[in-house]
């Protein structure tokens, strides 16, 4: 029997809450599943090695724990203060039999970027895989209330880290891997309380399509996803005015935000074989809203 898509997950329908960037999986309010009762591997990503950054908590956590249910061998990349949350993402990689790594660091350090991705290769044996989740969103009133030091600060961790480890991992990939880069519906219907973070969104989903064009004639496949509003740390850790994290994604045609766990299978299909002719694609999943 098929399952409606409006109540097969708990309804999210936050209260008012604050947390300091970049926030925590385990304190928010409800919790998010990222797929530790509810994602159910069959074995897709057998052998595979993946570096996702970001990996400590929202779509980066779920998509990781799918991945080891894959049966890929996982390095986690995310920033020192979130070892709590990437606590549980380890434990739920290895619960599957498979082996985590985890590389804590900043991706306004340069040198961090690169050494992630060194230590990762070391680690796996190699790479087959690249999420590029990592992001920082912070929410301001409008254009000319974006602080200088704001915008400097989500352009070094969105552009140039994303842009940085991607260089790095670059050598290593052989036919066969994937590159997945996190954009958003952002990217397409930018909100006017965060345009700096939509604008690094919409430059990620070019730079997907120009390496997809660039390396799909070498057998390395590149693709994007675009979720739309899923219930994560970003959200109230300074990523939404308050009053946008109270009933956080109702407006979303399902009438609700998403689930972290609901994104992992777009990145195990793209990640995968099933995608063997599948490069240069953007995938939504934005809980019905059309994308272009
Ligand atoms: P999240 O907070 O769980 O994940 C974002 C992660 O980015 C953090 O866990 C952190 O590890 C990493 N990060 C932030 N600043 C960093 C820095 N300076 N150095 C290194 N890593 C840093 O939230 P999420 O919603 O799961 O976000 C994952 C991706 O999904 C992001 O790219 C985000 O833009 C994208 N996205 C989220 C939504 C949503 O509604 N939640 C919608 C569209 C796109
Ligand atoms: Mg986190």
């Amino acid at each position: 029997m098929s399952t409606d898509p409006r109540t097969i997950y708990p309804k999210v329908d936050p209260p008012k809450q604050i947390q300091q960037e970049p926030g925590l999986d385990v304190k928010l309010d409800p919790l998010a599943d990222i797929g530790e009762e509810s994602y159910q591997g069959n074995g897709r990503l057998k052998g595979r090695k993946a570096l996702v950054s970001g990996a400590d908590s929202g779509i980066g956590a779920a998509v990781a724990i799918a991945f080891a249910r894959e049966g890929a061998d996982v390095a986690i990349a995310y920033l020192p203060e979130e070892q709590p949350d990437a606590d549980r993402v380890v434990k739920a990689i290895e619960e599957a039999g498979q082996k985590a790594f985890a590389f804590p660091g900043d991706f306004k350090d340069a040198d961090y970027c690169r050494e992630l991705v060194e230590k990762s290769v070391e680690a796996l044996g190699g790479l087959d895989i690249l999420v590029n989740n990592a992001s920082r969103q912070i929410w301001a009133d409008g254009l000319t209330e974006v602080k200088d030091e704001e915008f400097d600060k989500t352009m070094q961790v969105n552009l140039g880290g994303n842009f940085r480890v991607t260089k790095a991992a670059l050598p290593h990939l052989k036919p066969g891997a994937s590159i997945i880069f996190t954009t958003s519906i952002q990217a397409y219907q930018p909100s006017p309380t965060l345009l700096d973070y939509a604008m690094t969104k919409a430059a990620l989903n070019n730079l997907s399509k120009g390496l997809a064009t660039a390396l799909t004639g070498d057998g390395i496949r590149v693709n994007a996803v675009a979720p739309g509003p899923i219930w994560t740390p970003l959200q109230p850790s300074h990523g939404q005015p308050q009053e946008k994290v109270q009933g956080f994604g109702q407006q979303a045609p399902l009438g609700r935000a998403g689930h972290p766990v609901e994104l992992a299978g777009a990145y195990v299909f793209l990640a995968s074989d099933e995608a063997s002719y599948v490069s240069g694609e953007t995938l939504g999943v934005t809980g019905g809203t059309a994308t272009p």
